[in-house]
């Protein structure tokens, strides 16, 4: 059918690509490359033009397609240039109109072709008519579609009409087989061939609605099939650290871990008991630790890592902490000098910023061991770093790593023979069950209650019409003596835009507050000024800070009790939730206010709204894993490599069960079946769900 869009008419000739350039490199880069790939690229959804509607049949405001010879056809200039044909069946007439034609369309729509349109339905003042309907000219006697018509994911380069042909070919090529024995699946569904056959290609009767709302049992069997290949490869993954040897960090009494609990100047909470015991307890064991410790922001993980710390380097070993960013390294650093100096503990700090010798003197502490704890960024798993001695390794706010920098660390790790205890922490958190269930490889602690004494942070939503009125409140907050953040979001397709924001906002403020200081923070300052910035504020001499969201992680200033988050619809919740985690850890009572520009989404509205209302960061996750689907939340979109396809954890928890249940069981009878069943969904990734 001749589709209206442009992009949709360049239909290659016989499917023969000639240059390896437009559809061809457009495929290659959506990943659609073994015929497997493109058998699991699925529709978007359908168009059904398996029947016919009578004209005078068709409803107002219906998808339908019809068939009629033109009437008449000609190009109006009224209210502006279009292409008007009047097609007749025996029941009516009906009008296609085109404001943006072709002269293919011109030479098609010629009076007494036969037509065959579809497009949603519109009766007017003047009658029925389609705009921009899909068209193409027909005998009396061609056949309709047999199937519903996919309508798949693509981009501008590769028409529709090209990707459906590949799509249909490598169906046709690509054997699957069954490769898991029957009792390995939910009952009920149907085969992969069948289900790929009819997700691809539904039949006439089948419920769109099922399809679109992935209900259809041969949705159901896809789902099964991917969640199935990612726990085999995390039992897998299980199995193989099983047999890898760790140093056992038994610690000693009365060792470097007991004087630390003995000089906090707090006493920890029932909950960092609780998971301390169990971070304690892996360590004493010999194969390697995996553990995710999560706890809401200001949770306190970081007093829970430096006694894991302390237990490792009064067993005689090294330990090695990663943050994602300079300023929360800086900040792990000085806390852990504070606390851990006193009671002489060697200690180096590493980041991309130090360079030279301050650099190589660091890599030559780290080498020789005197530096029992390593704290910095990722230039910590940087080639030319090596450990004397590694036990542990504990990454701070894990998921802002990419899964390809998780992968070095364990290389890097790897080769020392034994392999470390790895410990990585997150105030990103997800619903417990969730994620013991899905990572079947990852034992999870949770700090699940603040340190007494916290006040709550009273949360309000501001269209940014209102600034000057929240410039006023900045003016209040900061007479009294405390401080405030501004932060303006990160626009990744462009940080030169980014930047032009937050550099408007601080120009705006320093006129609106001649007396005070107003600092500004972005990410591409270099480290240096950045440090600057930042202590300036740490120590109470500069009033505002306005930043960009590197502040977003770890932040630590007690007397801050304003933020203002500038364009709020633009953030993720868990983000929204991180940053106010910055404010409400002094005395005084805090507001986060969440400037946004009207118009909202609905779904913005309601992503807001949640903030507004929920301080709990796992109800906050629960509601986002709602709103936005588990993608982007597990973390997708940091590392870019989405890690569901089909499932979706939160409605597909019974096909998660069933293939969690089945997995070891599928490793120990059927070992050939699991290993063909992770090579055709994860190919090379497999490696990738270690990580
Ligand atoms: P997060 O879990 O977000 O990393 P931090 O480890 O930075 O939280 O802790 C937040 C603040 O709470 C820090 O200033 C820390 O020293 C303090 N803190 C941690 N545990 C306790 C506790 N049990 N009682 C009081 N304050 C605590
Ligand atoms: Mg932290």
């Amino acid at each position: 059918m001749a589709e209206a869009p442009a992009q949709e008419r360049t239909i290659p000739q016989g499917g023969v690509v000639t240059r390896a350039s437009g559809p061809a490199r457009a495929m290659e880069r959506l990943g659609l490359q073994r015929d497997i790939d493109l058998a699991l690229h699925l529709p978007l959804r359908y168009e059904d033009e398996t029947r016919l509607t009578r004209i005078a049949d068709a409803h107002d405001g219906e998808s339908t397609q019809v068939e009629g010879v033109v009437t008449e056809a000609r190009v109006e200039y009224r209210p502006r240039r279009q292409l008007v044909a009047r097609i007749a069946d025996d029941s009516g007439t009906l009008v296609l109109r085109f404001v943006n034609f072709y002269p293919s369309h011109q030479k098609t729509l010629t009076r007494g072709t036969r037509v065959r349109a579809r497009g949603d339905l519109r009766v007017g003042f003047f009658g029925r008519e389609m705009v921009h309907p899909a068209f193409k000219a027909v005998d009396a006697d061609t056949p309709l579609a047999g199937t519903l018509t996919p309508v798949y994911p693509t981009v501008a380069q590769l028409p529709q009409a090209y990707l459906r042909k590949a799509i249909a070919s490598a169906l046709q090529r690509t054997p699957l087989a069954e490769v898991l024995p029957p009792d390995a699946l939910p009952p009920g569904l149907p085969s992969l061939r069948q289900a790929l056959q009819r997700l691809h290609h539904p039949p006439p009767d089948a419920s769109l609605a099922a399809l679109t709302d992935h209900a259809d049992p041969a949705w159901q069997r896809l789902k099964f099939e991917e969640l199935l290949a990612q726990q085999l490869s995390q039992h897998e993954a299980r199995r193989e650290r099983a047999h890898l040897k760790a140093p056992v960090l038994h610690g000693t009494r009365d060792g470097l871990r007991d004087r630390l609990l003995a000089a906090l100047p707090f006493t920890l909470t029932a909950a960092q008991q609780r998971v301390a015991r169990e971070i304690g307890t892996d360590l004493a064991a010999p194969k390697p630790m995996h553990r995710l410790l999560q706890g809401d922001v200001g949770s306190g993980k970081t007093v829970v890592a430096a006694l894991a710390a302390a237990q490792a380097i009064e067993s005689g070993w090294q330990c090695a902490l990663m943050a994602p960013t300079e300023i929360l390294a800086e900040q792990h650093f000085r806390k852990l000098v504070q606390w851990l100096a006193p009671l002489d503990v060697g200690m180096a700090w590493l980041t991309g910023s130090r360079k030279g010798k301050a650099r190589a003197q660091m890599v030559e502490r780290v080498a020789s061991g005197e530096a029992a704890l390593v704290i910095g960024t990722h230039a910590v798993i940087q080639h030319d770093v090596h450990f004397a001695k590694l036990g542990l390794a504990v990454v701070d706010e894990q998921h802002r790593f990419g899964v390809q920098q998780r992968l070095q660390l364990r290389r890097k790790l790897a080769l020392q023979g034994l392999e470390p205890h790895l410990l990585m922490m997150s105030a990103t958190p997800i619903p417990r069950t969730l994620a013991m269930s899905y990572f079947a490889d990852l034992d999870v602690s949770t700090i699940d209650e603040l340190p007494p004494g916290r006040q709550p942070v009273v949360t309000k939503l501001f269209a940014d019409g209102k600034r000057d009125e929240v410039v006023a409140r900045i003016r209040d907050e900061v007479g009294h003596g405390r401080q405030v953040y501004w932060v303006c979001p990160l626009i990744e397709e462009s940080e030169k835009l980014d930047l032009q924001n937050a550099t408007a906002t601080h120009g705006q403020l320093c006129a609106a507050l001649p007396d005070k200081m107003v600092g500004l923070l972005h990410g591409r300052m270099p480290a240096a000024e950045k440090a600057a910035v930042m202590s300036l504020f740490t120590g109470g001499q500069m009033q505002v800070l306005v930043s960009t969201t590197v502040i977003e992680v770890g932040v630590d200033v007690p007397n801050a009790s304003l933020m203002v988050v500038e364009h709020a619809e633009r953030f993720g919740l868990a983000q929204l939730h991180q940053l106010r985690g910055r404010i409400g850890r002094g005395a005084q009572a805090s507001v986060c206010v969440l400037l946004y520009s009207a118009p909202l989404s609905p779904t913005a509205k309601e992503r807001l709204r949640a903030i507004v209302e929920t301080h709990d960061g796992f109800e906050i996750a629960r509601r986002d894993l709602e709103i936005r689907g588990p993608g982007e939340f597990m973390g997708a979109r940091q590392s870019g490599d989405a890690l569901l396809r089909f499932a979706d954890l939160a409605e597909d928890a019974p096909l998660l069960q069933h293939a969690r249940a089945v997995a070891p069981k599928l490793l120990d009878q059927h070992p050939d079946a699991a290993r063909a069943h992770v090579e055709r969904w994860l190919g090379g990734k497999a490696e990738y769900f270690k990580a």
